[in-house]
């Protein structure tokens, strides 16, 4: 046995290696790590298995050996102590390091020496002690090594099976020797398990290794996960393949395998794996945790922002607004810079605002306005608007906005006031040719877009004989001047071919560009004999020379330009005074027969193009209706229509008529325009152009304090030109009054009735004079009423006093005084006093118009020209004239009464026309007039008068009453 010994020592040393080892393995049996007698039971007990003691760095061992290879039917069995099976599974592993002996080794090796051994298993619920009985044993496994020992080279065996499907609470191990030499250095029987982990930020339970399972785990603290963490647990004691995630809670983010709070200054907004991150530009310092940073004072997110986006200032105002007048009816174009500060946003946009303003308040832009890329959310810096007034005076409010912007709140905005341009006159673009002679040549032409209401262009139309002076270096120009876009030029060559071309000119003279030259030639001398007798006549039955001014230039080519720069100068062959109309108003009672007269200068229309819809008036020869009248080219149009009620004489149907004879001699945009007549059918009818807001004193008593004076400017400058057309056709009116001036949607003012028995009949104002014939006394000049002088110069008072009923919104002249007291105070040099918050420079210009010496009276063309003035200089209107509440407000006959005698709020309100706030006043509480001398402008407001024109009216009264003091004066001039 000596040798045998030493072998099993050099075994152990070598074996002490594996006593350190670790594992994730849970060890039910380890015959090394026994530092006492193992107790195993051998059998038979002397013989067989023995157990050898050894003591390896001061820790005493045991290993076990057979030897027994010699002696043939050998069966030496080792049993271990009671093993308690493995809790929760049914598999273990048991783990052998031995050394066997090579039989060969032997000298005259037995025939019975084995290299073998095997290992059984017997299930138990407890210890049987020492009882042991073979046949309760059942074999596991033939243990056979890989190498065999020869000499001193011991060759250790490991061999590891797994023992499974045991179903008791515990169990021996048995090693049975059949006449092999074995060492048995390690007998460790264990079982193994996935250990406890966290993986994705799940926690998983320590596993038994069984087979293959999965294990459902759950999320670390702050972490969550939408499904259960699952992994699998191999029997090798490994994790594999993890399924579902957990994530870090907001504010939290992983590290280490948990999730820990962001630290300060860090934010994390949500349930992910992403790290926590450095709070973004202009946010105030995070807290521990936070899942954002919110804003700095004064920065902003939208609501669209992420929490990772940083705060944004709103951004300033546009910079650099300006507007430009374009092309084509009432189109202005706004453009602007960007704001200085965006906010660093993409999101930047813009919106526009239109609104109409005088000194105190702004209102809306009407519907009509359209912004060609709507008003809102513009990302351009233009927009285009069209379909503005030519005298109206705008205000663009343009606004940036991003994200950022509050709600509906105003963001920062730049404003601009501001007017179409029309100082750079429209271009012609065609020359049409309406009719020709063999002397004569009748054209017209067209603008590239129409010129508003209240500015007159004039038009500068040049022609030549086609092929004369072609060769030369002079062409020979003749030049005329024209008021009109249409012309009739006689004293032509017949048979010959005249070149054209027409500029337009700014009512200031400024020359637009030229249109192309266009060619049109006279007849032929035989051809026109025939043709142009009625021409002929009618020259002969006007008996109205058609005045033009001619002027006839030779112009070098080079020099044109010079010429053209000193046009309009005092010296200048084509300034304004030299302008003459091209046509003369004909009185239709120059014919004998008075339905010439309308054949000559009205359209028949056929009366079933005409019906009528709604009744809009009553005139003096029956109901005047709104209706549409179909025609070829436009469609459907809404016109009046004047109808002469039944039963009428025919003088009363010839002085029905005679309104549209007179009528269709005007083409002016400030005239009523007539469409034509139906007088081949029993109800003659006047049909013209419809006009929106009716009479104009009935719109302004409607439309009180609501529009500035800027615009009353246009309005009355319409009037102006309209008047003026008319005295330069030699047409005077008699009856210019602001009731027979009508308003259309555009508040664009256009002179109306013209019937010729109006003075006399017409007129409801009309009162009968000493001398018989009706008047009215208001509105007519002093000169007229006294000797029935009617000139333009009568017409200029009577526009002095529409001036003063479009200054006061309609209010009557001279209030309720009499005819009679009203001519009295006239002849003694009484005027008007200025309506309130009438501008000086128009009060000024009425007093000009009731000068007494109808000589020293302006022209309609000086009162053109002084109102333009106007109103290209709106700060000239700043100034505004006296205004004495007790003359204008209260009746001149009563103004010198005791201002307190009102014996109620409401008879107060109702002298001052103001009747419409009687609630408004009793629902404040003012009931007696000590109240209402009290009153101040703000308790004025907070009764609810809104309107700034009625404040100023109350606020004006209430001023009078208190100064008890009345005084005409300022009636007086
Ligand atoms: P007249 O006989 O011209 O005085 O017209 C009587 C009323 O009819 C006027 O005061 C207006 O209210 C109305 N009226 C007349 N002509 C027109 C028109 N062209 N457009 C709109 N309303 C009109």
């Amino acid at each position: 046995m000596e040798p045998r010994r030493v072998i099993l020592f050099v075994f152990l040393f070598i074996c002490r290696i594996f006593i350190t080892l670790q594992s994730k393995e849970h060890v039910l049996l380890d015959m090394r790590a026994s530092g006492s007698e193992l107790g195993w039971l051998t059998s038979p007990n002397e013989e067989g298995w023995e157990i050898v003691q050894s003591v390896v760095n001061g820790s005493l061992f045991y290993t076990y050996s057979v030897c027994y290879i010699d002696s043939p039917e050998q069966d030496n069995w080792l049993r271990t102590t009671y093993i308690q099976g493995p809790p929760g599974t049914s598999r273990f592993s048991v783990e052998l390091q031995f050394i066997v002996r090579d039989c060969n080794t032997f000298d005259g090796a037995s025939v019975a020496c084995k290299e073998t051994f095997n290992l059984f298993i017997s299930e138990a619920d407890a210890d049987v002690g020492t009882s042991f009985r073979k046949g309760q044993f059942r074999k596991v496994a033939t243990i056979a090594p890989d190498e065999v020992t020869r000499g001193k080279g011991v060759k250790i065996n490991k061999e590891t099976r797994t023992v499974g499907l045991l179903s008791k609470k515990g169990f021996y191990l048995a090693f049975q020797d059949m006449g092999a030499c074995v060492a048995l250095l390690s007998v460790r029987v264990y079982y193994k398990t996935c250990p406890s982990t966290v993986q994705s930020l799940a926690a998983f339970p320590e596993t038994v290794a069984d087979a293959l399972k999965v294990v459902e785990g759950s999320c670390v603290n702050n972490a969550v996960s939408q499904a259960t963490p699952r992994i699998y647990c191999t029997s090798e004691g490994d994790w594999v393949v993890p399924v579902g995630q957990c994530q870090c809670l907001p504010g939290y983010e992983a590290k280490e395998n948990s999730c820990q709070e962001c630290k300060q200054g860090y934010f994390k907004p949500s349930e992910s794996n992403e790290l926590c991150q450095v709070c973004p530009d202009n946010t105030k310092p995070s807290s521990a945790g936070a899942t954002e940073c919110l804003c700095e004072d004064g920065f902003f997110r939208s609501p669209s922002d992420p929490p990772t986006s940083p705060c944004s200032a709103r951004p300033s105002a546009p910079l650099d607004l300006a507007s430009t007048t374009l092309s084509g009816e009432g189109r202005l174009m706004l453009s602007w810079s960007p704001p200085l500060v965006t906010g660093g946003r993409s999101d930047l946009t813009y919106s526009v605002a239109c609104e109409i303003c005088d000194e105190d308040s702004c209102v809306p832009c009407d519907e009509k306005i359209h912004f060609e890329t709507g008003p809102a959310d513009l990302q351009d810096t233009t927009v285009v608007i069209s379909g503005l007034d030519s005298h109206l005076n705008y205000t663009f409010t343009v606004e940036s906005r991003s994200g950022v912007s509050e709600g509906n709140a105003e963001g920062a905005a730049a404003t601009i006031t501001t007017a179409l341009d029309y100082t750079t006159p429209p271009k012609v673009t065609s020359i049409h040719l309406d009719d020709r002679g063999p002397t004569s040549l009748s054209l017209s032409w067209t603008l590239s877009r129409r010129p508003p209401a209240h500015i007159n262009h004039r038009y500068e139309l040049m022609y030549r004989k086609k092929d004369v002076d072609s060769e030369s270096d002079v062409t020979t120009y003749t030049v005329l001047i024209l008021e009109k876009n249409s012309v009739q030029i006689n004293e032509l060559t017949p048979d010959t071919a005249y070149m054209f071309r027409v500029q337009v000119l700014s009512p200031e003279g400024m020359p637009g560009s030229f249109s192309a030259e266009h060619e049109f030639q006279t007849s032929l001398l035989a051809e026109s004999q025939t043709q142009n007798k009625p021409t002929v006549v009618m020259g002969a039955v006007v008996g109205v020379a058609v005045i033009l001014l001619v002027v006839v230039a030779f112009l070098l080519l080079r020099r044109r330009r010079l010429c053209s720069r000193g046009r309009g100068g005092p010296e200048d062959p084509f300034s304004t005074d030299q302008i003459k109309p091209l046509k003369a108003y004909v009185d239709p009672h120059m014919y004998e027969d008075p339905n010439i007269a309308i054949q000559k200068f009205v359209k028949e229309i056929d009366p079933s193009a005409v019906s009528k819809q709604k009744v809009i008036g009553v005139g003096e020869f029956g109901e005047v209706f709104r209706g549409v009248m179909k025609t070829p080219g436009k469609g459907e149009v809404t016109v009046a229509i004047k109808t002469l009620k039944p039963g009428y004489s025919e003088k009363q149907r010839q002085d029905f008529l005679s309104e549209a004879s007179i009528m269709g001699q005007f083409s002016h945009p400030n005239i009523i325009r007539l469409e034509g007549v139906v007088t081949k059918f029993k109800h003659a009818m006047i049909v013209t152009e419809y006009m929106e807001n009716g009479a104009l004193d009935t719109y302004l008593k409607d439309h009180d304090g609501e529009i500035s004076s800027y615009q009353l400017l246009g309005m009355l400058r319409g009037i102006a030109a309209g008047m003026k057309y008319l005295s330069d056709m030699s047409y005077v009116h008699r009856d210019l009054a602001a009731r027979n001036v009508l308003v259309n949607s555009n508040l664009e003012c256009k002179v109306s009735d013209f019937g010729l028995s109006r003075v006399l009949e017409d007129d409801a104002e009309g009162t009968y004079t000493t001398r018989g014939g009706k008047i009215p006394i208001r509105w007519t000049a002093p000169e007229a009423i006294a000797y029935r002088k009617f000139t333009s110069a009568s017409d200029v008072w009577s526009f002095g006093i529409v001036m003063w009923e479009v200054m006061a919104f309609g209010e009557r002249p001279y209030w309720d005084m009499s005819n009679h007291e009203v001519m009295k105070a006239i002849n003694e040099g009484f005027r008007l006093p200025a309506p309130m918050d009438c501008p000086s420079a128009i009060y000024q210009l009425m007093l000009q118009c009731w000068q007494h010496d109808r000589s020293k009276r302006p022209r309609f063309s000086d009162i053109v020209n002084i109102l333009d003035k106007l109103l290209q200089s709106p700060e000239s209107l700043k100034t505004i004239a006296d205004f004495d509440p007790r003359v204008s407000i209260r009746l001149p006959s009563t103004s010198g009464c005791d201002n307190t005698m009102f014996r109620s709020v409401s008879e107060w309100l109702e002298s001052i026309k103001m009747n419409q706030y009687n609630e408004s006043f009793a629902r404040a509480g003012i009931t007696t007039m000590e109240q209402v001398l009290a009153l101040r402008p703000e308790d004025i407001r907070n009764i609810g008068v809104r309107l700034p024109g009625h404040m100023k009216r109350i606020a004006y009264s209430i001023l009078g009453l208190k100064d008890e003091t009345s005084s005409l004066s300022v009636f007086a001039v």
